[in-house]
């Protein structure tokens, strides 16, 4: 299955108003908009489109587009969350585009990894400085 083909069926199977209702309260076709300080519902859905627009911010789309934004994902996050979702699988990734979300992910790792190693010798530095300290005292 092409990945346009899994899009068009996650969207027909998917209901945009119970997934719009999850992050704000929806009345009908219309739903306060998370995006934009709104009082008044100005967020239309029209489910049988399974289409989004906001009135008040101008913001719309689809399922896709609206996870996307609510959740501050990549389009590729938000695919696989409905995917998961509906039980519909995915095309199988490319291997470029495995590689490209390992890197990001080992960067993250690394990043924390530093972090963490900067906590231990800032730790190490402190215990050196008291135990210094300590003995200057008892001498
Ligand atoms: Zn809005």
């Amino acid at each position: 299955m092409r990945m346009r083909e899994v899009k068009e069926e996650i969207r027909q199977v998917i209901s945009l108003k119970a997934l719009i209702a999850d992050y704000t309260p929806v009345s009908r076709n219309h739903a306060v908009c998370p995006f934009h300080p709104d009082k008044n519902p100005s967020l239309s859905i029209s489910d049988s489109k399974g289409l989004w627009h906001c009135f008040g911010c101008g913001l719309g789309g689809d399922c896709f587009t609206f996870l996307m934004q609510a959740e501050g994902i990549s389009f590729q996050g938000a695919l696989g969350r409905l995917a998961y979702h509906t039980g519909i699988s995915l095309p199988e990734i490319s291997e470029t585009e495995v590689i490209a979300h390992q890197r990001q992910s080992d960067q993250k790792i690394q990043k924390l990894r530093a972090l963490e190693e900067e906590k231990k010798e800032r730790k190490h530095l402190l215990d050196e400085s008291s135990k210094f300290l300590g003995g200057c005292g008892k001498g």
